[in-house]
């Protein structure tokens, strides 16, 4: 990236041809005969490969949940730099700003974030930066039709539209059109890296389909420590029940816990799933509810709800999170099917 920023365009350019000639001149006293593979060949020997300008310096953009930064990263390739705010583990509806993140944000090109009142706490934040910097809430626009409500928030809709690949993908669409409109110039790239994207999520959402209707019906329910699955369980028929609300915020109480405890006895539900950024305190409650009543739950794996897996490894993508989540829920639900999962790239036993 400082190569770039120091590197004056025109004249590297210049550089590059006069290396080209003389490549040429040196092949043409070998007496080999010209090919222009053979060439390019020759070129990429010695790392003078013809290069794609990405256009002066990166696009810097700064994205609140790994999921859209994992997205804007696919899309920008080398023309973007970009910041997550929130890392493995963090909880975006609970989440505050620091101040490196304030400070981060003031200074990107692009601040990108989710919407729909998943980050509760950084709403008139972002009001504020949108009247200085390019700011768009990437999920907030997505068609009414849609987005689910939720009884305890009866004006407003289920932010966690990732959970749905097809939907994801419209997401994706928008992010491409904000870095679009950020760097015009970029703008071929970046829709043939988003058309590649596109495919890949397409793939996705067929692999869970496939794997998820190999649950036996009577075992189609997502027991979970909040409700974040709705899109999920609308997406592949799966009834789906969060001891919490669609907030992290609200607290379950004791009745909820017993309530439930009957649903898993009554519905003879065998596994029920923890998640990575809510607290399992609630789940263990449940599990020892329904064993003082003489029925064996088991926890059927940690799923990646509101935030990815640990930044550099498969699970920390969306791909991955989304591919990890499915198969640990198919597995411990009963379908037979391998844990590597949808590319083969899932750590096992994870
Ligand atoms: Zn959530």
């Amino acid at each position: 990236m400082l190569s770039q920023a120091i590197y004056c365009e025109p004249f590297a350019i210049a550089i590059d041809l006069l290396r080209i000639i003389l490549i040429f001149k040196f092949m043409d006293k070998l007496h080999q005969p010209f090919s222009r593979r053979a060439a390019l060949m020759g070129l990429a020997a010695i790392g003078l490969a013809p290069r794609v300008w990405a256009g002066g310096a990166p696009l810097r953009i700064v994205a609140t949940t790994g999921m859209i930064a994992d997205a804007a990263r696919r899309i920008g390739g080398d023309a973007v730099e970009v910041q997550a705010l929130m890392g493995a583990g963090v909880d975006p509806h609970s989440y505050r700003a620091t101040r490196s993140d304030i400070v981060a944000m003031t200074r990107a090109d692009l601040v990108l974030w989710h919407g729909l009142y998943l980050e509760a706490q950084l709403e008139r934040f972002f009001e504020d930066l949108a009247r200085k910097r390019q700011v768009v809430a990437v999920a907030e626009d997505l068609p009414r039709a849609l987005l689910h409500g939720h009884a305890d928030y009866p004006d407003r809709f289920d932010p966690h539209v990732w959970m749905d690949p097809s939907i994801w993908a419209l997401v994706v669409q928008n992010i491409t059109q904000s870095l679009t409109q950020a760097r015009p110039e970029n703008a071929a790239t970046f829709a043939a890296n988003a058309a590649e994207l596109a495919q890949e999520v397409g793939g996705l959402d067929r692999y869970c389909r496939s794997v998820l209707a190999q649950v036996p019906p009577a075992q189609r329910v997502l027991l979970t420590a909040h409700d974040a699955f709705g899109y999920f369980g609308k997406a592949y028929d799966f009834d789906v029940i969060g001891i919490q609300g669609i907030s992290t915020e609200s607290e379950a109480g004791l009745n909820r816990i017993s309530a439930l405890v009957s649903v898993l006895v009554a519905r003879n539900i065998r596994a029920v799933f923890v998640e990575t950024s809510v607290s399992e305190r609630n789940i263990r409650a449940l599990i020892e509810g329904a064993a003082a009543q003489g029925h064996q739950v088991v926890v059927g794996g940690a799923l990646f709800s509101d935030a990815m897996g640990p930044e550099g490894t498969y699970e920390g993508t969306y791909i991955g999170m989304i591919d990890h989540n499915v198969t640990t829920i198919a597995r411990a639900l009963g379908a037979d099917i391998s844990a590597a999962g949808f590319l083969g790239r899932l750590r096992a036993g994870s």
